[in-house]
């Protein structure tokens, strides 16, 4: 097992610069994903932690050891190409002991191993199944032991769920999760799904434009996000952004926005910040009638147990997540009342948080 520090990383292709001055670390034993739109650099940074590219400068500190110019096969990291691939004409021990044969390991020693992958995965019974009689959800089951029957020092996953429909995507996604509860080995796991990174992640590194704009625990990052781009890329419907003009002075605790007086959150220090932007979650907005800021309700949407509000404010079009059996008809105007504690407010031309 191993930790991965990553320090001031960065990759160029020619005069593009794909990876830019990241930084993070990558504790033993967690499952740590990498999370941002398509093109922001994670499968570059993913490539480089497994030798596969070679960063044009930086550190890649594997168990305190810079690895960052060695070869793949120095490093013990398995990256995981293709989870789901399997061969059809074997059983499933085949399947499993492949990477092991493959490597040479002896016989006694595949027998052993492959008993222990196939109790983790409960899939024991199968064993002298061909592969190509099983149901779906046991192939993945094996395809699963395939991946994780040698013990490398950590595993790299690209998008290992993406070509799954959502149902069984999510099965597995607990499924795999569940597994690294048991095995505990370093996973770092690249997806574009923020709900996936949510879900699965001990920590999560959000990238844009090849740079890691945060990084932390999924609730770290929902609840103080350090950019307008990670509040807006994290939760779903995203965070609100009421945008208004400073200057603000330090200890202020209140906007004028359409006449209406919005408690904010304490700046503690000065800003030269001039533009604004007050960052409010949907399930933080209450509709209630004696708010002075208001709105009207343009579209609902329910959703069960809560409904999506979408008002026409004077800051733009706010959603708000409230009861489904509160009444909010199209058309009626209403208060918005925001939970202050839980408001963010950031810096609209730099896209950084002040608090
Ligand atoms: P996706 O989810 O679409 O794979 P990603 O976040 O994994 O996105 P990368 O694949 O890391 O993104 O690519 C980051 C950027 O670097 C992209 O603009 C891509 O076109 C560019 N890039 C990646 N590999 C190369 C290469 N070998 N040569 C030139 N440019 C590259």
């Amino acid at each position: 097992m191993a930790e991965i520090v990553i320090r001031n990383l960065r990759k160029e292709f020619g005069e593009f610069v794909a990876v830019e001055g990241s930084d993070f670390t990558i504790r033993d034993g967690e499952f740590f994903m990498l999370l941002g739109p398509s093109g922001c650099g994670k499968t570059t940074t993913l490539r480089m932690i497994a030798g596969l590219e070679l960063p044009t400068s930086g550190q890649i500190l594997l168990d305190g050891q810079d690895v960052a110019q060695m070869p793949a096969s120095a490093r013990d990291i398995a990256f995981v190409f293709q989870m789901f691939a399997l061969y059809p004409h074997m059983n499933v021990r085949r399947n499993i002991s492949y990477p092991l044969i493959s490597q040479g390991m002896r016989r006694s020693d595949v027998r052993q191993r492959v008993g222990e992958v196939s109790r983790i995965l409960g899939i024991e019974d199968i064993l002298d199944r061909p592969v190509g009689a099983l149901s779906s959800g046991d192939r993945q089951r094996v395809a699963l032991g395939r991946a994780i029957v040698r013990e490398p020092k950590a595993f790299l996953m690209d998008e290992p769920l993406g070509a799954l429909d959502a149902e069984f995507r999510e099965h597995m996604a607990e499924e795999l999760r569940a597994l690294h509860d048991r095995m505990g080995a370093t996973t770092v796991y690249v997806t574009h799904d923020q709900l996936e990174a949510m879900q699965m992640g001990d920590k999560i590194a959000v990238m844009n434009h090849g740079v890691v704009e945060q990084w932390g625990t999924p609730q770290e990052i929902y609840d103080d996000p350090a950019t307008m781009f990670v509040a807006d890329f994290i939760g779903s419907p995203p965070m609100n952004f009421l945008h208004f003009d400073g200057p603000l002075e330090p200890h202020a605790n209140s906007v004028a926005l359409a006449e209406a007086a919005v408690a904010i959150p304490r700046l503690e220090q000065q800003t030269q910040a001039r533009k604004f932007a007050l960052g409010v979650r949907p399930e933080h907005i209450r509709l209630e009638d004696d708010s002075s800021y208001r709105g009207q309700v343009i579209a609902t949407e329910y959703l069960g147990t809560t409904q999506i509000v979408t008002l026409d404010t004077p800051n733009g079009d706010v959603k708000a997540r409230v009861p489904s059996d509160q009444p909010a008809r199209i058309g009626d105007m209403t208060g918005l009342a925001f939970n202050t504690k839980t408001l963010s407010l950031f810096d609209a031309e730099t896209g950084s948080s002040l608090i």
